[in-house]
């Protein structure tokens, strides 16, 4: 369905004015997690006021520990509905569990599904059912056929409005997070007809090395960017070191607007 052999459409998902799989990068950002109405709102501010375009965060988080937070589950998704509503930017948030889909639906303009999720596919199968763009990421493990035809999955059941995401996958270096694949970027754009975004935060797992990742996404043809931005990293309660400040976020977008002129 995704793969063309002979001829290639560009698939665009539209938000109101937003396409993604357009001319235009699309950005979207915010913290991990939500934590508090003060934080995410001040990270919706710095989103919205340095040219992002979809406010990003967790309400129900994949946490490798079950003693680390999880997340604020509907109070977040409430924040991040107020913070929508306070900026005018799209939302997008994880969906872990089919029993909040219909929660999940009723807040997010667009699902993310995890890369924990990936093959999970009595809920991509749930998800085919609904009329929503869907965030895919990349399993870690996935290879590229298993992650195109979880893609498959959604769309076979009814709903073509994916998004994939590479956010790196797990290899043999342990230097980085995660090893994030630039080929499979310039692969997707050759192959099929999807847009695909880039993970430069759980990509790399460093915040200094956000930036240059991100720019070499989207030389590889990457669609748009999601990263991680954080208004005090340090006082994460998930992944802050991956978080971008502020002022790094808004030099980075200066930087991408170059590269994306230079593509
Ligand atoms: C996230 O985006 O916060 C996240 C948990 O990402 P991933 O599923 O790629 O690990
Ligand atoms: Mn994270």
């Amino acid at each position: 369905l995704s793969s063309v052999e002979v001829e290639k459409h560009q698939k665009i998902v539209e938000l109101g004015d937003i396409k993604i799989g357009g001319d235009e990068l699309v950005i979207m950002a915010g913290p991990c997690a939500v934590e508090s109405r003060e934080q995410l709102l001040e990270a919706a501010k710095y989103v919205k006021e340095y040219g992002g375009h979809i406010l990003r965060g967790g309400a129900f988080k994949p946490r490798t520990s079950p003693y680390s937070f999880q997340g604020l589950g509907e109070e977040g998704l409430k924040l991040l509905a107020e913070a929508r509503e306070e900026t005018g930017l799209k939302v997008v948030t994880e969906l872990m569990d089919s029993d909040d889909i219909e929660l999940v639906n009723h807040y997010a303009d667009i699902i993310q599904i995890g890369s924990r999720n990936m093959q999970n596919y009595g809920l991509l199968k749930k998800l085919g059912r609904l009329e929503k763009p869907i965030l895919l990421k990349r399993g870690y493990s996935a290879t590229i056929k298993e992650w195109i035809l979880a893609a498959e999955y959604i769309i076979a059941h009814g709903n073509s409005q994916v998004i994939l995401c590479e956010r790196g996958i797990r290899t043999f270096e342990t230097a980085t997070r995660n090893t994030l694949d630039l080929n499979a970027i310039a692969w997707i754009k050759e192959m099929t007809d999807l847009p695909i975004i880039i993970d430069p935060s759980h990509g790399t797992g460093k915040r200094s090395l956000v930036a240059p990742l991100a720019k070499a996404g989207v030389t590889a043809g990457a669609d748009g960017i999601i990263v991680e931005m954080h208004p005090y990293p340090e006082e994460a309660l998930c992944d802050g070191e991956q978080s971008l400040r502020p002022e790094e976020f808004a030099q980075m977008i200066k930087e991408l607007d170059r590269v994306a002129q230079a593509v």
